[in-house]
């Protein structure tokens, strides 16, 4: 825990923010920021600072459950383990996993990028959720090596056994997210190799995502959506694109304080409209806070795509 002794007052939990595929989603963060056995080229949350396989207690377990308690009058759709790193490298998963469904009835989605599934004790502990999306982003080595830029204890090999083992172990909802690059993972060989292992993993649903967010490295590129509606019918019968989250969310009438959007802008960049979606307030709202936040130099903005995007400073 002595990684978070100088952060006392950190917030644990985050949101509801607008999941794609999650609803109103509360976030619990269980690693320090960018503590990850990856450091993918299209993070949105920049480059990995802790690149490691370490499994510990990150975080104190028991600070988490009390800050999760506070924010269970929010009423998610879904408590998610994510947040600003890879949560399988929380070593008290299992027991958190099993306090929260003491505590709620919600359900429990872990995000997490699949590397340490080869692990005994991980498979053990994401058991008890109810739904688990891991990430492959690659068919083959030199992709992975390309694309996630894994700790050197993992290997492709390693990591692709530790998902298909997981799928006979798991009796929750097994979805795996496919991150797709422009001139990297679209060529038709690589399409192919990806294919080969999602027939292996046999997951319930295949999502294809891209860059719509500022990526760590500016030569992570988009993929065309008519292109990725191609590559989606190629690789999985049960493979859909992740929908733009703000064609799907329903407003909801909840307040958030100019905090709340802080701290949603610490965990990732966002737009107006994400911000306005996942918290509950009026668009309008939303850029008054904005440009008080701009004006006091606590965030800083990015343009990607024709959109800007919001990014705390911390
Ligand atoms: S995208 Fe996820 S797995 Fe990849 S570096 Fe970022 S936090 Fe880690």
């Amino acid at each position: 825990m002595e990684n978070d002794t100088n952060n006392k007052k950190r917030n644990y939990i985050f949101g509801p923010v607008p999941s794609r595929r999650l609803g109103r989603s509360l976030g619990v963060d269980l690693v320090p920021f960018k503590t990850c056995s990856y450091d993918c080229v299209y993070c949105q949350l920049g480059r990995t600072t802790n690149k490691t396989t370490q499994r510990k207690e990150w975080v104190p377990l028991t600070d988490v459950i009390d800050q999760l308690k506070d924010h269970l009058y929010l009423k998610p759709d879904y408590i998610t383990l994510s947040g600003s790193g890879e949560p399988t490298l929380f070593s008290k998963l299992e027991e958190l996993i099993l306090k929260i469904k003491e505590i709620s009835d919600t359900p429990v989605a872990v995000l997490t990028n699949g590397s340490l599934l080869w692990l005994p004790e991980v498979r053990y502990a994401l058991n008890n959720a109810d739904m688990v999306i891991p990430s492959l982003d690659a068919g083959s080595n030199r992709v992975f090596q390309y694309v996630n830029r894994p700790h050197p204890d993992i290997t492709f090999s390693k990591m692709l056994q530790g998902l298909v083992d997981f799928r006979s172990f798991f009796r929750g909802q097994y979805w795996l997210e496919v991150f797709l690059l422009a001139g990297v993972t679209t060529p038709q060989a690589e399409i192919v190799k990806l294919k080969s292992c999602i027939d292996l993993i046999q997951p319930d649903l295949v999502q294809i995502n891209t860059v719509t967010r500022p990526p760590a490295e500016d030569y992570a590129e988009q993929v065309p959506k008519n292109q990725l509606e191609e590559i989606a019918i190629q690789l999985f019968e049960r493979a859909e694109i992740i929908a733009d989250y703000r064609n799907v969310h329903k407003e909801e009438d909840f307040t958030a304080r100019r905090e709340d959007i802080l701290i949603l802008l610490q965990r990732r960049p966002c737009s107006i409209e994400d911000i306005a979606a996942g918290l509950g307030l009026h668009r309008n709202e939303v850029v008054k806070y904005i440009e008080e936040l701009s004006a006091e130099g606590r965030i800083e903005t990015k343009r990607q795509n024709q959109m800007l995007y919001y990014k705390a400073l911390t």
